[in-house]
């Protein structure tokens, strides 16, 4: 095999170029793997824009992939060349406090592929042998580019640990359609979603949500959840926007004794206005949760190809890798658009 390969390099803020680099080289415990598609993340657009990993450009970014692997390190078991796989892009230290814990989310080394290392944008990408999943029989390279995105949501969603019967409230309407399918699953009613975009907030239908709120057709969304409660407001909120306002309204959808979720990335110096009374005399309580990692792969893997998820009314369009700074724009421009995957092996766009 050649040793170089067309990847598309993160150089700067705003500036992405597909050019030759080398091929990554394995160690004993890594695999490499060739990259069939990567689906474009929100995280790729703030890591474009300079709001996040500023300080590891030039980088290769992508993160949410499927491939087949190509080469694999001598300590590496149970996979062969030709392998349809995926990786958790999860990389920890093994030794710290919180790995000791088994909190390796929290380690004090944590790196993800694609996001503080080279990833997918590219035909090749190495990733720790033990991190590497294959694809159950049967399921598409698309559908094994969108499990990491369902892991997280099922990170979230044991987090918060909703009970059956339970109202469940989404605010956004990207990932947040994912989140209405897994409280659908939990026997979770009613479940709400709140959003601005009327394909996604009809595919959140389609995932099983009982209620949709247009924001831009309201007055106001608190009251709108209020009244689907039996006034009482929410007994779970999910916050998956990323903004301080959606984060402020999320709280106050809550009832007395209710959970807010914090999904949604806001920038790191942005500040919430909640009065501590809320927690005290309300009884309320926030659960974190910042990606899907372990049994969370081998979790939606399972709900993926036994059809308790079907992600494919939200797969939009593929386009070549050199197309990738394209449609991270038009992702933003085009309101019809939901997940899109790049691939190195194509070169004319399609529709899906
Ligand atoms: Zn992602
Ligand atoms: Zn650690």
């Amino acid at each position: 095999m050649a040793n170089t390969m067309k990847a598309a390099v993160f150089e700067k803020p705003g500036t992405i170029r597909v050019k030759q680099v080398p091929v990554p080289e394995i160690n004993d415990d890594q695999v490499l793997i060739r990259v069939k598609y990567t689906g474009i993340c929100g995280t790729d657009w703030s890591i474009y824009n300079g709001w996040y990993s500023a300080d590891k450009l030039p980088m290769i970014a992508g993160h949410e992939f499927s491939g087949t692997v190509e080469k694999i390190g001598k300590n590496a078991k149970g996979l062969k060349a030709g392998d349809k796989v995926t990786a958790d892009i999860n990389m920890a230290c093994g030794t710290c406090f919180y790995c000791m814990k088994g909190n390796t989310l929290l380690c004090n080394e944590f790196t993800q592929l694609g996001i503080h290392t080279d990833g997918t944008y590219a035909e090749y990408v190495k990733a720790p042998w033990k991190q590497v999943h294959h694809l159950p029989e049967g399921l598409s390279f698309e559908a094994g580019a969108f499990i990491e995105p369902v892991s997280c949501v099922i990170h979230a969603a044991k987090a918060m640990d909703a009970k059956l019967g339970s109202s469940f409230v989404v605010i956004g309407d990207g990932l947040g359609v994912l989140h209405a399918r897994m409280a659908v699953l939990r026997a979770c009613a009613p479940v709400i979603v709140v959003g601005n975009n009327k394909k996604r907030l009809g595919l959140a239908k389609q995932m099983g949500a009982d209620y949709t709120i247009n924001v831009d057709e309201v007055e106001d969304p608190v009251a709108e959840v209020f009244k689907l409660t039996s006034g009482r407001g929410a007994d779970y909120a999910i916050e998956a926007v990323g903004k301080t306002s959606t984060y402020e309204q999320a709280f106050k959808m809550l009832r007395r004794g209710g959970t807010l979720s914090a999904f949604g990335i806001t920038a790191e110096q942005d500040v919430m206005n909640v009065r501590p009374f809320e927690f005290v005399l309300g009884e309320k309580k926030v659960t974190g949760s910042c990606a899907g990692v372990g049994d969370d792969w081998t979790d939606a893997m399972v709900l993926i190809s036994q059809g308790r998820i079907c992600p494919e009314p939200l797969f939009s369009m593929k386009v070549p890798l050199e197309d990738l700074e394209w449609a991270l724009h038009e992702l933003r421009e085009n309101p019809t658009l939901f997940k899109v995957f790049v691939s190195p092996d194509i070169t004319e766009k399609e529709m899906l």
